[in-house]
């Protein structure tokens, strides 16, 4: 891509587990050609099909936790018992050349890029529903049962933050999700799209779903 002066835009995309994050970014990087995806480092193991350098930059604490001394992260965080963190060159680089970058990130790391970069856009992706979510997280069978429980616990966190993004996406049709984000990131349109009576009704689905998986106590 050509040589631009403006600086890109730099977009951080989170959502619960299961809602189809990682499809809804391959759309976007496919269909639109302004855009670079920030590949992520992480100390969780790879999942059968998953490529060092494309999905992840799969690493050891050890490699990690040296990288946060050298300050090469533009944030990194802790998500259900791994590291995770986005490698700074990579978005300074392409940013510096005009190109939109997109995060694919979780809450802390997107609060913390909040306040380093007021300017970035937010948009946080939800299931149309939490039950919604079980059927896609459970029928996509990457994680054991224990784990999938973390993720509907860390889930009932996030959905505390919702309200911090710029954006808040229905993932429902994939087309118009993907045709929305463009949107929205394009002409950043303002207003509120955060709905608390979807997020309690949501948050409420999340707790019963929590009960039964834990035999009766959400906490
Ligand atoms: P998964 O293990 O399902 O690939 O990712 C777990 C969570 O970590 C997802 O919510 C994903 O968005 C988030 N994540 C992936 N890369 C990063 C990163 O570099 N920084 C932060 N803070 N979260 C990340």
């Amino acid at each position: 891509m050509e040589k631009q002066n403006r600086l890109g835009k730099l977009v951080v995309i989170s959502g619960f587990s299961g809602v189809g994050k990682g499809t809804v970014v391959k759309r976007m990087i496919s269909d639109f050609e302004h855009y670079a995806l920030s590949v992520s480092m992480t100390t969780r193991k790879p999942r059968e099909g998953e490529i060092h350098g494309v999905h992840y930059f799969f690493v050891s604490d050890e490699v990690f936790e040296k990288m946060i001394e050298d300050g090469g992260f533009l944030e990194h965080a802790g998500y259900v018992g791994h590291y995770y963190g986005t490698p700074k060159a990579y978005v300074d680089e392409n940013r510096s050349n005009g190109i939109d970058v997109i995060l694919e990130i979780e809450v802390q790391g997107a609060l913390q890029i909040k306040e380093l970069f007021p300017e970035a856009v937010l948009i946080f992706i939800t299931t149309p529903s939490a039950r919604e979510m079980e059927k896609r997280l459970v029928g996509r069978k990457t994680e054991s049962q224990e784990q999938i429980t973390g993720r509907f616990v860390r889930a009932r966190e996030e959905a505390e933050h919702m309200k911090e993004y710029d954006y808040v996406v229905v993932n429902d049709d994939l087309d118009d999700c993907v045709r929305l984000m463009e949107e929205i990131i394009l002409t950043e349109p303002g207003g509120p799209s955060y709905d608390p009576v979807f997020k309690d009704q949501f948050v409420k689905e999340l707790e019963e779903i929590i009960a039964e998986r834990t035999g009766g106590s959400s906490e």
